[in-house]
């Protein structure tokens, strides 16, 4: 090292501390980058790669980039899921004995960063914190740095509920202690969590001790001082926008695991993983940012408390009741900024006073929007009125600050009205009377010269002149002018009278700016004090947004107000599917009814492919989502229990993940319904079954069915192509058959869409295969094929009406195997389906295992010939039995 040019040793010093960010190393007007960051750096920003002297006899790589685009540049790494190192100078180059001190000021991250692309204005920029107790639990904590706000709870030892919250929070950065689990950080990785980062501190400490007043319990405390420490160690100012942290529980909302929230598409598509086409898309008609995350944010958690619930509902239905005033409130709404990140902004230091003429304009839409809540006369929209706090100081200081329309720059002065500040206005006296100085001296000079073309301009280099054109020059009197400056058809000249204003005129604009830059950083100043106020007026806002939103969808699309039963019992009438409605448009779409109480607790769906099987059952869980998040719902009339947890599960064939086995998958989302689903939840089961082969795919999906009408009682949608399952309507007591109705008119197939009692008669895979124009031959071959297979079929069920069995044939139907056969299912797998097993499939047996274990044990050296000859005598005869 000792060999390096000192300032390579100082950049190496600093890199040190930042092995996994990239070091921006300030160089006067450039962002420099060295070695390894270089050459990453240029190929992930295509910029180019230089080198440059270092003191060693190699040529150090290097690349650059000019500080006033590195915002972009910075971007571009972020999204990419690098963290940025900002180092700047931190003296006076000019003061400077050596190298120039530089220092880190900020640590730029996916879960950190204030602005840029990479943000949206509808989407929260998640930081998560994790702690595991080897006690079993998690401590889990979550902060937005845009907008200050910041929770926590504690989870359960299972790592599983971490991942959903971050999946739900859509978080891009989790900080973690640096011996946390490896395979855990693979599977936040796969959750799309950009950046991990590390933090071994839990300690509290003063600099936000206030921030966790409601912070009792010492797990979440160290996990939420873990974040702390993190979030003040790379930003290395102070946060004053930050939040006190909120303590919520996962149980107060409807669960909606990771699975299926995909699977319903509630805020993102599962093909183009964007927001269009999905439940939040159909949704979004709120008019701010705020709205727009605090929608989101209802959407992931769904309330499941009726009052809380009911609450909303009421509010919506006002809101319908009165279309006038929502359009109002929706027109003002319009004119509100981004309040929350316009505070952290502040606090941060990067507004301009645009951006305070933008608070100023937002601010004075509260009042108006009070005015029009109060009109209603209830007791709810009273309450939210009273939240919404105009903050009167801080409209008036905006208003008789800052001109109406300011610069974009914070430096060039401009922003400050006449008349604010007495210091201010002298200066600016000073140079307006100077300038009308020099207008009126131009105006003399050419009476005196008789110089029309005369005029006074001004430039950085010379200042003030007085220009005479070529022609003119024998027209101005000898020695009253000093000539400074040559031009091919003119002279330009000053006089000392003219440099003396110029010297007023010039102080007085560089005093007056400078003064502009520190009355507006203490009007800023004074902002910061209000960031609660406008934080606070910023949620009560946002959910004024949401509520009209609801109304507004709710009346364009004709939805109604939910009723909830407390029997568990679903009634919708002419229900449809919200998405695939709007889409299709509502002519086209088939609405149907559902009905679901205590005796039929599983509708089992059967129905040709592309009857509409899936967007039945999906239609439902959505309507259910929408009625708990305060929605009301796509139907002419509705009863619904509150729903504690909805499960979606999809067969593999429909839903295709690289990666695992696609089977493996589709158990193990069934899995984790059939564990945590209880009597108030709702499971959606499509196909399940079908990623295996036919007998085990149709056994496993019976046995499921079973396993929940016999432990489970969670109402159930299970839509299937084994049509062999609709015969346990007769056994299963709260089990009812159902299907998707189709038509079949000159030899092909109509769909109707319709859902009706009963099993579905017929399978029509042929005829969706015609439909989809295979050739006429194969079309023939498979009804042959059909045709043959169902007489065999019936010959079977001949033989067993008259009592013969056939040994071989699976017996799906029979009394005996309906029941859930848990501990002999557990041990030899499909046994219980076959009397035979099929070929290739040994299971291994109880008594072969404990033979096995018995040779094993066997100290051969130690038997006689006669012994080992018994020893296999009496193990023969145990495999017999
Ligand atoms: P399945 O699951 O039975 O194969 P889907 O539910 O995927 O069928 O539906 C197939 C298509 O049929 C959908 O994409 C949609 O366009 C249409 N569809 C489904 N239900 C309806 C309905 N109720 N009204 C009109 N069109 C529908
Ligand atoms: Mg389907």
């Amino acid at each position: 090292m000792a060999t390096y040019t000192p300032m390579i040793q100082q950049y190496l010093q600093v890199k040190a501390e930042y092995q996994d960010a990239f070091l921006f190393f300030r160089l006067g007007d450039f962002y420099e980058m060295f070695f390894e960051d270089a050459i990453k750096a240029s190929q992930e920003l295509e910029i180019t790669l230089t080198s440059r002297e270092g003191g060693t006899e190699e040529r150090i790589p290097m690349c650059g980039v000019p500080y006033h685009s590195a915002p972009n540049y910075i971007e571009q790494l972020i999204e990419k899921g690098y963290k940025v190192a900002i180092c700047e100078q931190t003296e006076d180059p000019k003061q400077a004995k050596g190298v120039v001190k530089r220092e880190v000021v900020q640590l730029i991250t996916p879960g950190t960063v204030m602005e840029g692309r990479g943000l949206h204005d509808k989407e929260n920029n998640f930081l998560a914190t994790i702690t595991y107790f080897p006690d079993d639990a998690f401590g889990f904590a979550y902060n937005d740095l845009t907008t200050g706000e910041g929770r926590a709870t504690l989870l359960s030892g299972n790592f599983d509920d971490v991942l959903n919250e971050i999946s739900i929070l859509g978080a891009k950065e989790v900080v973690i202690d640096s011996k946390f689990d490896m395979e855990w950080q693979k599977k936040l990785r796969d959750r799309n969590v950009r950046a991990l980062s590390f933090e071994d501190q839990t300690e509290m400490d003063p600099t936000f001790r206030q921030l966790l007043e409601t912070v009792t319990e010492d797990k979440v405390q160290k996990t939420v001082s873990r974040m702390f420490h993190y979030l003040y160690r790379t930003q290395k100012r102070s946060l004053d926008h930050l939040q006190p942290v909120k303590i919520y529980e996962t149980k107060q909302f409807m669960k909606i695991d990771y699975f299926s929230k995909r699977n319903l598409e509630l805020t993102e598509t599962i093909r183009s993983k964007g927001k269009k086409g999905s439940l939040l898309w159909l949704l979004d008609e709120t008019m701010t940012a705020m709205g727009g995350r605090q929608l989101k944010q209802w959407m992931e958690r769904p309330l499941i408390d009726q009052k809380q619930i009911d609450r909303r509902h009421s509010v919506v239905e006002l809101l319908i009741q009165n279309y006038f005033e929502r359009q109002d409130i929706r027109e003002k709404l319009k004119e509100v900024y981004d309040l929350e990140r316009l505070a952290g902004r502040v606090a941060f230091g990067n507004v301009n006073a645009r951006d305070l003429i933008q608070l100023k304009k937002s601010l004075t839409q509260i009042p108006p929007l009070r005015e029009i809540l109060l009109t209603f006369g209830n007791e709810i929209t009273n309450r939210l009125a009273d939240r919404l706090d105009p903050c009167e100081q801080v409209t008036d200081l905006l208003e008789s600050a800052i001109v109406d329309h300011p610069p974009l720059s914070v430096k060039e002065g401009n922003m400050i009205r006449d008349g604010f500040n007495e210091e201010l206005d002298r200066y600016r006296d000073a140079s307006r009377n100077g300038k009308t100085w020099i207008a009126a001296l131009e105006r003399q000079e050419r009476e005196k010269t008789g110089i029309k073309s005369l005029k006074i301009g001004y430039n950085r280099v010379f200042g003030y002149y007085i220009e005479v054109t070529r022609a003119n020059l024998h027209l101005l009197e000898e020695g009253q002018y000093e000539r400074k400056q040559t031009l091919t058809n003119a002279e330009r000249f000053i006089t000392p009278e003219l440099k003396e204003k110029e010297a007023l005129i010039l102080q007085a604009e560089e005093k007056s700016g400078e003064l502009e830059y520190e009355i507006f950083t203490q009007i800023r100043e004074r902002v910061k004090e209000f960031i609660p106020n406008l934080q606070a007026l910023a949620v009560a806002v946002s959910e004024l947004d949401v509520l009209q939103c609801f109304a507004q969808v709710s009346e364009d699309r004709h939805y109604v107000k939910p009723i909830f039963s407390s029997e568990r019992k679903i009634y919708i009438k002419e229900g449809r599917h919200p998405v695939v409605e709007k889409v299709l448009s509502a002519q086209e779409y088939v609405p149907n009814d559902c009905y679901m109480d205590n005796e039929r607790e599983i509708l089992l769906i059967t129905g040709p492919n592309m009857s509409g099987k899936s967007t039945y059952m999906r239609q439902i869980a959505l309507t259910a989502i929408l009625a708990q998040v305060g929605c009301f719902v796509p139907a002419s009339q509705i009863t619904l229990p509150i729903f504690d947890q909805v499960f979606t599960r999809i067969g593999a064939a429909d839903d295709l993940i690289s990666g695992q086995s696609t089977f493996m998958v589709e158990m193990l989302e069934a899995k984790n319904a059939i564990v945590n689903a209880t009597k108030n939840s709702l499971i959606l089961f499509d196909e399940i079954g079908r990623g295996t082969s036919t007998y085990d795919g149709m056994a496993l999906a019976q046995a499921i069915i079973e396993y929940i009408h016999e432990h489970i009682g969670a109402k159930t949608l299970f839509s299937t192509h084994y049509h062999e399952l609709t015969v346990l309507e007769e056994e299963l007591k709260n089990l009812k058959n159902i299907h998707v109705s189709a038509m079949e008119h000159n030899g092909k197939l109509v769909f109707l869409h319709k859902i009706k009692e009963g099993a579905a008669d017929k399978s029509y895979g042929i005829h969706v295969a015609e439909l989809a124009e295979l050739p006429k031959e194969l079309i023939k071959r498979a009804n042959d094929l059909l045709n043959k297979l169902e007489q065999k079929q019936k010959a079977v069920e001949l033989m067993e009406d008259a009592g013969v069995k056939e040994e071989s044939q699976p017996s799906i139907s029979s009394q005996t195997t309906t029941k859930v056969q848990e501990e002999k299912s557990v041990g030899i797998g499909q046994l219980s389906f076959f009397d035979e097993p099929k070929e290739g499939f040994k299971p291994v047996l109880e008594k072969e295992k404990k033979v096995l274990e018995q040779i094993k044990k066997l100290d051969i050296l130690d038997l006689t010939p006669l012994q080992a000859m018994n020893t296999l005598y009496d193990l023969q005869k145990k495999l017999k039995n």
